[in-house]
């Protein structure tokens, strides 16, 4: 004998009804003895609820709410029955009568202006034996010679509505008395059942599950199987986890704790009754019938798994007592707990530290005023004299749970856990470890709860790969090289270093996008076209935040002052920042230590590689040699790209000003070229360095020794300044025919020693490592004492979209690896 649930999203619809007889027309076809239960059509409990609110409130319109249930149920009665057969007619006819009753006692609630628990025990009842009925007769007229079963006639239960207990007894014995004489396969309402006197009870939501295996325990079935909308018992919430996968095999004492932990999949009371007769249970979808699920059973698996799921309770209250007066004074918890028990509060979890100064426990938020009220009182004495502190309560709270019986046998698991939380700066409120060893909950704020899921989930399952979410502002020739690059380096990634880059937030100076499941990187240029206008650069920082998801990444390709502005706010929520853009470490020293120290104290990566020589090693090979315990003596560099091309192309053959505007036009300068010939570029790239070692220099202590003629810098427009640029011609050809009489040529050249910082032109000889550069290359040569003959040098290419936008991309990959 096998008992069959079906949950009421598997019979939310008529056509997915149609699914399930044809699966049960299987089993009766395979000749296997079955019962299968029923819950309500989907989301008809929770009608059943509203109604019955709005008639106690005196509002009529619990009306048309009841008219909704009715025509549902006649609907479907229409679509599963044909047209003008016998079995139509009475099945529309049986359910009207019932449901005049139902309107009755709606009018009832109205008249009073009251339900009671009782009363909508009641109520719900017509949730699940109206839908049992319709399917009862449906598998009839399928040819299965099936019977409705109202199971208020098997199921026993103590008084208390809404969540009643059972009597296994009575309930087991009257099951197999029942079944003995009714040899038809019992089509069984979920859900409901009768205390003493005939009244209907309930066995709390989602208790159809427990309905199956109460059948199936008193009928000693070969199995029980829960069909639902999923494919069985999955590692994570799949609405909260995408990745959640099916777990094949797990134990009573696993799902028993997923399922008190929040797997909705299960509901809890319900493995009791199998696991005491060893029934296994099986969790199907009834959308994907041949897939095998879940089996739940006593073996344990032997795959050495530690972690078999993740789970969580949404909304729960943290209560805290704690004071002087609990150290080593025996009976606290009893008397503690003894106060709480005495309200009926239910307790999800508790922590005491062991110096027993504190106990903390978690309930949910509804009870949280009760169980302080109780405490209080409880602790009244003491709390009066001063040695207990009054009962703390903190709310919007969430437990997450990991879940696994082979856990015991694996040290390191909490290690992962709480570094999985700290990386994505999620702060742990409370931790509880039951001494089983079968699950580690941790309290955590409840805004973190599905960021805490995902980051455990890739903590401990090897999903396929693990998922970047990047931020990125800016989609202009960096930026957009840069998502160019993603997109085709992506299947790499995920090969190689299982890891997915998704671009989630996307933005420039006019709209914005945002799309959790990352943005297709073919087409963003039209999404972003098409999206919501970009008001605010603290709203696209705000959406970021909401949206808190696991190994985020603010990612700032633009070179604006604005934006760095939110840095510190944006590290500050535990969010990584990789940038070109050079504002924010050349800003104020205080600044600049602000955001260290912040993403310090995050634990979370603020890096800027490509503020110097663009995608050249440069920031990182410093801090290998400071790592490793090398000294810097002096750091000299060429380290813009515009005056690299332009001193390189100034050999006489063209007077200076040609070889700035060719430059200008070839996009090497800046707009204002005077930006980069005043040197100011290149000076706050030296103090950048000079910061990088260590020392604590602002950008007015960079020594700037200007080149340009008298009149250059003051020039009103640009145009005024290559008129100034001209009429100095001489000035330029003499500086190079001086250098070049000496076998020298012109080079800017910024030079860091100790504390000193300085940018200027020099003219070197063919000793000097920048005598032979070409184009735009950058060189930046470290002298230390472990380089100290021959220093170390890093040349090569320092501008240029797809090579700056590929140091940003190595800094994310960097950052990513950081991450998991
Ligand atoms: P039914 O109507 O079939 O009783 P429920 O809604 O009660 O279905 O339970 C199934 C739902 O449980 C799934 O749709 C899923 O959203 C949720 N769920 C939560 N945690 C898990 C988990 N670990 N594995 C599978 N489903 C889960
Ligand atoms: N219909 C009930 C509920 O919604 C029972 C169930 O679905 O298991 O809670
Ligand atoms: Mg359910």
């Amino acid at each position: 004998m096998k008992v069959l649930k079906f949950g009421g999203s598997s019979v939310a619809k008529p056509d997915r009804i149609r699914g399930i007889i044809n699966i049960l027309k299987d089993y009766y076809a395979a000749g296997d003895h079955f019962t299968v239960v029923f819950s309500a059509f989907g989301g008809v409990t929770d009608g059943l609820i509203e109604m019955s609110r709005l008639a106690a409130a005196g509002d009529d319109r619990y009306g048309a709410a009841f008219q909704e249930f009715a025509d549902r149920h006649q609907d479907a009665i229409a679509e599963l029955l044909p047209e003008g057969s016998m079995l139509r007619l009475e099945t529309s006819a049986q359910l009207r009568k019932s449901h005049e009753v139902l309107k009755n006692l709606l009018y009832g609630i109205f008249l009073v202006r009251e339900a009671s628990s009782r009363t909508m025990d009641y109520v719900l009842s017509f949730g699940e034996r109206s839908s049992s009925y319709i399917i009862a007769q449906a598998l009839q007229h399928a040819g299965i010679p099936a019977e409705y079963l109202d199971a208020r006639k098997i199921i026993k239960t103590d008084r208390n509505f809404g969540n009643a207990k059972v009597n296994f007894e009575k309930t087991y014995t009257a099951i197999r008395a029942y079944y003995a004489e009714h040899p038809k396969v019992q089509v069984v309402t979920g859900f409901i059942a009768a205390a003493k006197g005939g009244l209907t009870t309930t066995l709390g939501r989602g208790g159809s599950d427990y309905t199956a295996s109460l059948v199936g325990a008193g009928l000693q079935a070969d199995a029980i199987e829960i069909w639902t909308d999923v494919s069985g018992v999955l590692t994570a919430d799949p609405r909260r986890v995408k990745k959640a996968f099916t777990i094949p095999k797990m134990t009573y004492a696993e799902a028993m704790e997923m399922s008190h932990f929040g797997a909705k999949v299960i509901y809890p009371p319900t493995l009791m009754p199998a696991l005491r007769q060893r029934i296994p249970l099986y969790i199907k979808n009834t959308f994907d019938p041949s897939f095998p699920g879940t089996k739940v059973s006593e073996e344990n698996n032997p795959d050495g798994v530690a972690v078999r799921g993740i789970s969580s309770i949404n909304n729960v209250a943290l209560l805290t007592l704690s004071g002087s007066g609990l150290f080593g004074v025996p009976g606290i918890s009893a008397r503690l707990f003894g106060a709480l028990a005495q309200q009926a509060v239910n307790i999800i979890l508790i922590t005491q530290g062991s110096s027993e100064h504190s106990i903390s426990f978690a309930v949910k938020p509804e009870d949280a005023d009760l169980a302080k009220e109780a405490v209080t009182t409880s602790f009244e004495y003491e709390i009066e004299r001063g040695v207990v502190n009054p009962v703390k309560v903190e709310r919007d709270l969430s437990v997450v749970a990991i879940i696994g019986e082979n856990m015991r046998y694996q040290p390191g698991i909490s290690g992962r856990l709480f570094q999985a939380l700290g990386k994505n700066g999620i702060n742990a409120v409370a931790i509880a470890q039951g001494s089983s060893e079968l699950n580690v909950s941790v309290v955590i704020p409840r805004e973190d709860e599905n960021k805490a899921l995902n980051a455990l989930h890739e903590a401990f399952f090897l999903s396929d790969y693990k998922s970047l979410h990047l931020f990125i502002v800016g989609v202009g020739l960096i930026g957009g090289t840069l998502l160019k690059q993603i997109n085709e380096q992506n299947a790499y990634l995920r090969k190689k270093l299982g890891m997915e880059v998704k671009v989630v937030g996307l933005a420039n100076t006019r709209k914005m996008l945002f799309e959790p499941d990352g943005i297709d990187l073919d087409n963003w240029k039209e999404a972003l076209q098409t999206s919501e206008t970009n008001v605010d650069l603290a709203v696209f920082v705000g959406r970021m935040r909401d949206l808190n998801l696991s190994n985020s990444i603010f990612v700032d390709n633009t070179a604006n002052d604005k934006i760095a502005t939110y840095y510190e706010g944006i590290l500050d929520e535990s969010i990584s920042i990789s940038t070109p853009n050079k504002v924010a470490t050349s800003s104020s020293y205080a600044q600049y230590q602000r955001l260290q120290n912040v993403a310090n104290k995050r634990g979370v990566q603020f890096h800027y590689e490509t503020n110097v020589g663009a995608g050249l090693p440069v920031i990182s090979t410093l801090h290998d040699l400071l790592d490793s315990g090398d000294r810097i003596r002096k750091i000299e560099g060429v380290l813009s790209g515009s005056l690299s091309y332009i001193f390189n192309n100034f050999d006489g053959s063209r007077p200076y000003h040609e070889v700035v505007m060719d430059a200008k036009e070839k996009g090497f300068t800046e707009p204002d070229p005077r930006i980069d010939l005043s040197g100011k570029d290149v000076g706050r790239k030296i103090l950048i360095l000079a910061r990088e070692t260590g020392v604590a220099m602002e950008a007015e202590h960079v020594q700037l020794v200007g080149f340009l003629p008298p009149g250059a810098m003051e020039a009103a427009s640009v145009d005024d300044f290559f008129g100034v640029l001209e009429a100095n011609a001489d000035y330029f050809t003499k500086l190079l025919a001086d250098a070049a009489s000496a076998g020298k040529v012109l080079r800017m050249i910024a030079t860091l020693e100790g504390d000193q910082a300085s940018v200027g032109i020099q003219a070197v000889g063919p000793e000097s490592p920048f005598f032979l550069l070409s184009g735009s290359d950058n060189m930046i040569v470290f002298t230390t004492d472990r380089y100290s003959e021959r220093p170390l040098v890093i040349r090569g290419p320092g501008a240029g979209a797809e090579v700056t936008a590929a140091g940003v991309f190595a800094e994310i990959i960097k950052i990513g690896k950081f991450l998991s």
